[in-house]
């Protein structure tokens, strides 16, 4: 083995696992409180994992305040590209930082396909919150019908290319990629299986290196989301390449997560 190879092997093997819980639009004051109060006290002082959560707006603060001393962090599920300005109803990275975010889901499937967000609108996000010091979790992923052509390549590769047009190579730690399949997501019945994650992330990461080199994509922590469940959890975190989940639904269950969260620790101690 040539020092290089190895010397990639070894960077590939370090990435930290992450999971990431996407709230969407659900909870009030009592359950997100008790959720999270409840993901808090199950996960202790455990590090092995890198574990996220992402409320709706009006539950950043209470959330935040729970997370506090914990080692979960605090990520919002959207932003406006504007600092400040006259865009009412929006947020702002500066907001979302300013409640303790850490982290921001940005180009999820919901906000594509039914908010009709466009590549370049996903972009200008992307910009202003690296800009801002933010952690982006991109997601990408092919329809069903896409997928049927043959188009899932095509998909993730252009919008990971329009995603991270003006990306600066410095703010690279700080982005990582989620791919969901939509027709995977909130589909407990036909999520895709871990063998199919795997080679659509292994798409994604050969495109990250044609723009950001191989380094960057060696270092690249990609997720899978789409009906994660602590019954299926462990066959994705065991394939090389996948390095997190993103879970919708399960999220909402502190035992579950709890348990999915478990899975990724437990696959940390294997590789
Ligand atoms: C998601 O919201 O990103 C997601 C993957 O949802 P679910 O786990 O419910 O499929």
């Amino acid at each position: 083995m040539t020092t290089t190879r190895a010397a990639t092997l070894g960077k590939f093997s370090t990435r930290q696992k992450f999971v990431v819980g996407n709230w969407k639009m659900y909870t009030n004051t009592l359950e997100a409180s008790q959720l999270a109060g409840a993901i808090v006290a199950g996960m202790g002082i455990e590090d092995a994992v890198t574990v996220i959560v992402c409320p709706p707006f009006p539950y950043l603060a209470l959330v935040g305040e729970i997370l506090k001393n914990s080692c979960v962090l605090l990520g919002a599920q959207n932003l406006y590209p504007q600092n400040e300005g006259a865009f009412t109803g929006e947020v702002s990275p500066v907001m979302i930082r300013d409640l303790g975010c850490k982290y921001v889901i940005l180009g999820h499937s919901e906000r594509r396909h039914k908010l009709g967000e466009l590549d370049a609108f996903i972009n200008q996000k992307v910009l202003i919150a690296l800009s801002e010091g933010l952690n982006v979790i991109l997601c990408v992923g092919e329809t069903l019908d896409q997928r049927k052509d043959n188009q899932t390549q095509k998909v993730v590769e252009c919008q990971l290319t329009e995603g991270l047009i003006g990306v600066s190579p410095e703010t690279l730690t700080h982005l990582s990629v989620a791919y969901e399949p939509v027709w995977a997501i909130g589909n407990q019945a036909n999520h895709a299986t871990a063998e199919q994650a795997q080679d659509a992330h292994a798409i994604i990461r050969h495109k990250f290196g044609q723009l950001f080199g191989e380094q960057a994509a060696q270092a690249l922590i990609i997720q899978y989301g789409g009906s994660i469940n602590p019954q299926n959890a462990a066959a994705f975190f065991s394939k090389q390449g996948v390095d997190g989940v993103l879970i919708g639904g399960d999220s909402l269950k502190a035992d579950q997560f709890l348990a999915i969260v478990k899975a990724g620790i437990n696959s940390s101690k294997i590789k």
